[in-house]
């Protein structure tokens, strides 16, 4: 295992990619606080899942489009784990729209879930950080280029942002031997975007593999991420999209 004695959070973990996160940092070793906004019940699950593989976990509600409940998941998740090494910022949000329909309501919170809330994560997250720490981004293919159609432009704008961010951090936090990076999904068959939903045809058809994405797919490259393994890859996103974007 590679992260054994390693303490992570992540935001957003109660269903879909972020569960599936959580769960792959747990089966490498390391204990786990999760964020979630609604959902207890499945919140809860997951925590039991972790504490089945041996591990401690730990579920902390918080809305992400809250600074002060992001700012106080970062100090609970400190106070529960004893200290942090790896902040996994996955809660988003979709709200489609074109610019020329969407609600100043929608734009201000996909800023705010998308885009505030890993900047205040990761501002909170720095002082707990040491050596070999870890902060990684869940943004999306639609950050480099944007082939699910019409309605995405604000959103793809809000996974842009991370890229550069992200970017910025890690020249920040290099000098601390801690890394910053993105991982930007495809098509993963989740709540947000079932394979079987109203794009689910569409967007199948844009990847080279020609299928949607598993939870796990993600879950495994952030488990690598976080591993000593990707020790020298920092300001960088790596696109796990089975080919959308080639
Ligand atoms: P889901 O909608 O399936 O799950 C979202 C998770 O985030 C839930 O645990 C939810 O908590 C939590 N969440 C949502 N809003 C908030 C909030 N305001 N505060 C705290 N937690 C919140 O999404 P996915 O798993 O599909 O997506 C995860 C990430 O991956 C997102 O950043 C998304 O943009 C990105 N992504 C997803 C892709 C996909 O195809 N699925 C493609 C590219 C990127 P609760 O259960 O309490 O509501």
């Amino acid at each position: 295992m590679t992260l054994t004695g390693k303490r992570a959070l992540v935001t957003g973990a109660s269903r879909g990619i972020g569960a599936a996160i959580a769960k792959a940092l747990a089966a490498e070793g390391a204990d786990v606080a999760i964020t979630y906004e609604k959902s207890a019940d499945a919140a809860a699950e997951v925590v039991q899942a972790i504490k089945a593989l041996g591990r401690r976990a730990f579920a902390i509600q918080a809305d992400s489009a809250d600074v002060a409940a992001v700012q106080g998941s970062i100090e609970k998740a400190v106070t529960a784990l004893g200290g942090l090494d790896i902040l996994v910022n996955n809660a988003g949000i979709l709200r489609l729209g074109e610019v020329k329909d969407i609600s100043l309501e929608d734009i201000d919170a996909l800023l705010h879930v998308n885009v505030r809330a890993p900047i205040v994560a990761s501002k909170a997250a720095i002082p707990h950080l040491g050596e070999g720490g870890r902060i990684i981004s869940i943004g999306s293919f639609f950050a480099d280029r944007v082939p699910g159609g019409a309605g995405l432009s604000v959103y793809a704008l809000s996974k842009s942002a991370l890229t550069a961010f992200s970017q910025g951090l890690a020249r920040e936090l290099g000098p601390r031997n801690i890394t910053v990076n993105v991982v930007q999904p495809g098509s993963i068959d989740t709540d947000m975007n079932p394979a079987h939903g109203p794009f689910g045809e569409t967007l199948k058809s844009i990847t080279a593999l020609g299928r949607y994405g598993a939870v796990e797919d993600i879950g495994n490259m952030v488990a690598f991420l976080a591993s000593p393994k990707a020790q020298y890859i920092t300001g960088t996103a790596l696109t796990v999209d089975g080919g959308a974007n080639a």
